[in-house]
C-alpha cells in the first residue's frame, strides 16, 4: 500500500505543541504497529538550526547521523523510541539552496524559476522520494510557523498540492482562549484561522484545540456548526499532568479510529502489550512514590526549551525509579563570584551541569561544580559540564589554580581542554563540529559510568569544537580525577569521574537519546545517586 500522509498546520500562534501533537499521532499510529514517521519543516533561510543561539531557536538537536536539527525531533524520537535521520528536516534554507543549485546546473533551461511549480515541486518531490525510501505507512508533515505567516506559505501550497496525488489528512491544531471574567472558552480567534486555511484551499478533517481545561460540549457543538464538520472531529487537547498521557486522551475520545479510518489504513488490531506499557510509564510519571530535588546548571536557563531534552531525560530517568523530580533552573552567571551564596546548590539532592558555548556563566558552573563536589552532592556534567569540572578539578585538587578552556582564555598557563586537532583548520561553522553518534570504550568496570551503561562500548551523540588536554592526562590522574571513557582510538577522554563520591562528566549529551521508554542510563544513575543522598540526609 502506497505512503500516506498527514499534514499538520497550527493557526494562531506558535508554541500551542504541534511537536507533541505529531508525536502524539505516531505513537498512536505506532500503537497499532504501523510504520508512521515524521518530517518537519521550518521556514527559516539558514540551512538548518546549528549557527543558531538558543535564545532564537530552543534546544539544538542532534541526530546520529550528524544532522543538527529541530528540538522537535527531540519530542518525536522520546515519543517513538526510534533513531531518526536528518533527510526528513526540510527548511527553508535546504529547499531554496536546492532550487537554486539546480538553476545555476541547468536544470530549468528555458524557464522563470519560480516560488509555483519549482519550489512547490522540489518540497513534494522530496517528500515523496522519504516516502519511497522508507516505505512508512504514514508521514506525519509538521508545518513550522503559523497559518498566514510569509514563512510557510509556499509549504502549505505545496502540501495542498500534494493533497492533489495522495490521500492526505490535514490537522489544524488551534487555541481556545478561555476568559476569566467570563469563564467561557471562546472559539472565534480559532474561526479565524480555520477561514485562513479555507482560504489556502484547505480544509482540515479535524481541530485539535489546545487549552487550558476540557472542551466544553457547547464549544464542540459551537465550532463543529462554524467549521462544518462533525463533532467528534473536534478534539480536545487540555492541559495534561504529563506530556506523554497526550496519545492515551486522544485514543480515549476515539480520534485513533477516525484518524486510521480517513488514512484509509489496512486495519491494524491495537499492540496491547505496547500500550500497557506506556500506560504504565505514564502512571508512574504522574504519581510516583518518591521525590527529590535536581538543579538544572546552565547559561541559558530563561528559555527552559534550551533544555529541553535534559529535562525529558530527568522525567523518564523519574518514571525508571519512581520518583518525583523537583527540577530548579540555576542560571550560573549569578554565581560567578566565590561569595556568591551557593546555599541553593546545598539544597539540591542532585545537580546537572549543561553544554554551552562562551564564556559568559562559566565560572559560575565552576563554582557550582566545586560547591557540589565538597558537599557531596551527585553531579552530572554534559559535554562544557564535563569540560569545566575537569577545570574545576585542576583548579582545586591539582594546584593550577589559572586552569581554564582555551575557549575561554586562550592566555590560560593550564589549558584543561584545547581544541580538537580535526577543528583546527576549519573556517566555516555550518555543521563542522564534532557532531553525531561517537563510540566511546568503558574499560574500568569500577566505574560510574559502567555501572551506568553495563557495557564496554557505548554510543552517545556530541556537538562540541573542544576536548580534554591529553598533556594534563597523568597530572590529574595522580590527584584522584579518573578517566573512565575513551574514544576507540583512546585519543580523546570521554568521560571523566571525582572518584571520590558521585561525580561524573561526559563529552557527549547522553540527553539526546533518553526517550520515555529507555532512559539515559547516566541520568537513571544520577537519580538513583540523589535519592541516595536525600535518604542519607533524612537519616
Ligand atoms: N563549548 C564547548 C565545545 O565546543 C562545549 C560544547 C557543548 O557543551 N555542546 O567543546
Amino acid at each position: 500500500m502506497s505512503t500516506k500522509y498527514i499534514v499538520v498546520l497550527g493557526s494562531l500562534m506558535s508554541g500551542l505543541g504541534k511537536g507533541v501533537v505529531t508525536a502524539s499521532m505516531l505513537k498512536m499510529l505506532d500503537f497499532y504497529d504501523y510504520k508512521a514517521l515524521p518530517v518537519k519543516f521550518d521556514g527559516y533561510l539558514n540551512f538548518d538550526c546549528g549557527t543558531m543561539n538558543p535564545y532564537q531557536h530552543g534546544e539544538v538537536f542532534v541526530l546520529d547521523d550528524r544532522s543538527e536539527v529541530d528540538m522537535d525531533f527531540g519530542i518525536y524520537e522520546r515519543f517513538l523510541n526510534k533513531s531518526l535521520t536528518g533527510d526528513l528536516s526540510l527548511t527553508g534554507g535546504k529547499l531554496f539552496g536546492s532550487v537554486i543549485a539546480k538553476e545555476r546546473a541547468g536544470g530549468y533551461l528555458g524557464e522563470t524559476v519560480q516560488i509555483i511549480p519549482h519550489l512547490t515541486n522540489e518540497i513534494i518531490s522530496r517528500v515523496e522520494k522519504i516516502a519511497e525510501s522508507k516505505k512508512p505507512d504514514v508521514l506525519i508533515i509538521e508545518t513550522g510557523g503559523t497559518v498566514g505567516d510569509i514563512e510557510n506559505s509556499y509549504f502549505i501550497e505545496a502540501m495542498r498540492q500534494l493533497s492533489l496525488k495522495h490521500d492526505v489528512v490535514f490537522i489544524n491544531l488551534t487555541y481556545l482562549p478561555t476568559l476569566d471574567v467570563v469563564g467561557e472558552q471562546k472559539t472565534k480567534p480559532a474561526q479565524i484561522g480555520f477561514r485562513l486555511l479555507l482560504e489556502d484551499g484547505i480544509r482540515p478533517n479535524f481541530i485539535i484545540c489546545r487549552s487550558s481545561s476540557k472542551l466544553l460540549e457547547s464549544t464542540k457543538e459551537k465550532l463543529a456548526l462554524f467549521a462544518n464538520i462533525s463533532k467528534d472531529r473536534i478534539i480536545d487537547d487540555k492541559d495534561q499532568e504529563t506530556l506523554y498521557n497526550i496519545p492515551l486522551h486522544f485514543m480515549d475520545m476515539g480520534f485513533d479510529r477516525l484518524l486510521i479510518k480517513d488514512l484509509g489504513l489496512r486495519p491494524h488490531a491495537r499492540n496491547l502489550s505496547k500500550v500497557n506499557s506506556w500506560k504504565s510509564n505514564v502512571k508512574r510519571t504522574i504519581s510516583p512514590s518518591g521525590r527529590i530535588k535536581v538543579g538544572i546548571v546552565g547559561k541559558y536557563t530563561n528559555l527552559r526549551d534550551s533544555y529541553a531534552s535534559v529535562k525529558e531525560a530527568l522525567i523518564h530517568a523519574g518514571a525508571r525509579t519512581d520518583t518525583r523530580i523537583d527540577l530548579t533552573w540555576i542560571e550560573s552567571s549569578g554565581y560567578e563570584r566565590p561569595d556568591n551564596d551557593f546555599s541553593i546548590v546545598d539544597d539540591m539532592d542532585g545537580i546537572v551541569v549543561t553544554g554551552g558555548f562562551g564564556t559568559r556563566g562559566t565560572e559560575g558552573m565552576i563554582n557550582i561544580i566545586r560547591r557540589s563536589r565538597e558537599k557531596g552532592i551527585p553531579c552530572l556534567g554534559i559535554c562544557l559540564g564535563m569540560q569545566l569540572m575537569a577545570v574545576e578539578y585542576a583548579r582545586s585538587m591539582a594546584g593550577l589554580h589559572d586552569a581554564n578552556s582555551s575557549e575561554f582564555n586562550p592566555k590560560s598557563k593550564h589549558k584543561i581542554i584545547v581544541m580538537l586537532d580535526s577543528q583546527r583548520h576549519i573556517t566555516e561553522k555550518g555543521g563542522t563540529m564534532r557532531l553525531g553518534a561517537q563510540d566511546c570504550m568503558l574499560p574500568d568496570s569500577n566505574s560510574i559510568a559502567y555501572h551506568s551503561y553495563k557495557s564496554r562500548v557505548v554510543s552517545e551523540r556530541h556537538r562540541h569544537r573542544y576536548e580534554f588536554n591529553n598533556a594534563y592526562r597523568d597530572i590529574l590522574k595522580k590527584r584522584g580525577l579518573k578517566l573512565t571513557g575513551m574514544t576507540r582510538d583512546r585519543k580523546l577522554v570521554e568521560f571523566v569521574e571525582w572518584g571520590d563520591g558521585f561525580g561524573i562528566g561526559t563529552q557527549s549529551h547522553p540527553e539526546l537519546k533518553s526517550r520515555f521508554e529507555a532512559p539515559a542510563p547516566l541520568f537513571v544513575s544520577l537519580v538513583e545517586a540523589a535519592i541516595a543522598h536525600f535518604k542519607s540526609r533524612a537519616t
